[in-house]
């Protein structure tokens, strides 16, 4: 799960990691509120989004008076930032955070991720800060510092001063850096981060150490135990398709392609979506219903792929262990008689009670298509599609 900058500064700030002084606003007037509460004469207006680069696509203004403020801000709210991270659909600006302008002097990256490699936490740190990790990687890498957290004593003090001297961190600073990596450090840790960012980490031109930019993600699987941190989730910046999933406890991925997949497993998911490329098509989705589907639950499933727009054929691939092929047909069943569609659907069945299975699909009545194999399924569903495309251009051009 991710949250947003201001959210990350303020569990930052708790872990003495030093941050602006800022507000969030929900209007115009709020915001222009927050920078005269502050004080100073110089203020940056940010847009609220799950995404970076917000800086270049205009989601981030220095302003120096009220009208500068009011405009930014009504410039930015209830319109959606497209940034490279955010893909074309962009997000949606419904908050903004008023933060005062710090005079800069020098920029830093600072990220820790979990290296799954290694099964650490791991500092990955630069000079050249401002600029995206990606791109510091690809032109100035040897900038780059890297350390590996040892978890049995975690981020010790010499490993922190030996960071802060690799990044030519002047020597009076040098305490602050270490509170700044010890805070950022005990943050992930305590807060089952998955990834903590600050870029830019700053040195101010009055030689304080201030994170001026803060991305934190975390870990879904260990959210249970973070009531506060779940508090934080904002659906509005989640795809709709991927948090309905999650709320029915199906693992969900949306993708840009027209063909829907119901599968169980998340290996044969992704074979399932590999199969359909190499017969011509594209995959609308990765969905793994897990094990022990009851007939409910693939109806579910069923409801939710259809309601994605783009989705013109459903693909139902099943090789069930734990799960049973007479329940994933009951459950496409009830879904279509509950609602019929008129794209095709194609269904294959392998494993437990298939024969069950099939005996219901056919016993329906309904159109469904079966295939014996993957490839023919795949194959079936994409000559389906594309069979249907005249249909589907005409029903589209009438709604
Ligand atoms: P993003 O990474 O999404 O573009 P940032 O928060 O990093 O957004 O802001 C972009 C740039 O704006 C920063 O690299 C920094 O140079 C400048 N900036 C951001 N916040 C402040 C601030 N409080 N004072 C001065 N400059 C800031
Ligand atoms: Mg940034």
């Amino acid at each position: 799960m991710d949250i947003h900058e201001y959210q990350a500064k303020e569990i930052l700030r708790d872990f003495g990691v030093k941050v602006p002084n800022g507000g969030l606003a929900y209007s115009p007037e709020q915001a222009a509120y927050r920078a005269r509460e502050m004080g100073g004469d110089k203020w940056i207006v940010k847009a609220q989004v799950h995404a970076g680069g917000r800086g270049k696509a205009g989601g981030v203004k220095v302003c120096s008076n009220d009208n500068e403020i009011i405009e930014a801000a009504s410039s930015m709210l209830g319109r959606k930032l497209v940034t490279h991270q955010t893909g074309a659909e962009g997000k949606g600006i419904y908050r903004l955070y008023v933060e005062a302008g710090v005079p800069i002097d020098r920029e830093i990256y600072l990220g820790f991720v979990l290296d799954r490699t290694t099964q650490r936490i791991m500092i990955v740190a630069s000079s050249e800060g401002g600029t995206e990790i990606e791109e510091i990687s690809a032109n100035k890498p040897d900038s780059i510092v890297r350390a590996s957290i040892d978890p049995a004593v975690g981020l010790v003090e010499f490993q922190a001063r030996e960071i802060a001297f690799k990044l030519g961190i002047e020597p009076s600073l040098t305490q602050h850096m270490v509170r700044t990596l010890m805070g950022c450090f005990n943050a992930f840790r305590d807060l089952d981060a998955t990834m903590v960012e600050i870029n830019p980490l700053v040195i101010t031109t009055d030689k304080q150490v201030m994170a001026l930019d803060a991305k934190m993600t975390f870990d879904d699987n260990a959210l249970f135990r973070h009531p506060k941190i779940s508090e934080l989730r904002d659906k509005s910046q989640e795809d709709p398709r991927e948090s309905n999933a999650a709320d029915r406890g199906l693992s969900y991925v949306g993708l840009d392609g027209n063909i829907g997949c119901i599968v169980n497993g998340a290996g044969l998911a992704m074979a399932t979506m590999d199969t359909i490329k190499l017969s011509g098509g594209e995959p609308a989705n990765f969905l793994d219903i897990g094990g022990g589907a009851t007939p409910e639950r693939v109806a579910k499933a069923f409801r939710l792929v259809r309601s994605d727009q783009k989705v013109e054929a459903i693909l139902v691939n099943i090789f069930a262990g734990i799960n049973r092929c007479d329940w994933v047909a009951e459950g496409v069943v009830q879904a279509l008689k509950d609602d019929p569609i008129d794209i095709p659907v194609i269904v294959r069945l392998s494993g437990t009670n298939v024969e069950e299975g099939q005996r219901i699909l056919a016993g329906s009545g309904l159109p469904i298509i079966r295939a014996a194999t993957l490839k023919e399924a795949a194959d079936r569903a994409v000559s389906a599609w594309k069979a249907d495309q005249p249909t589907i251009t005409k029903l589209k051009a009438i709604s």
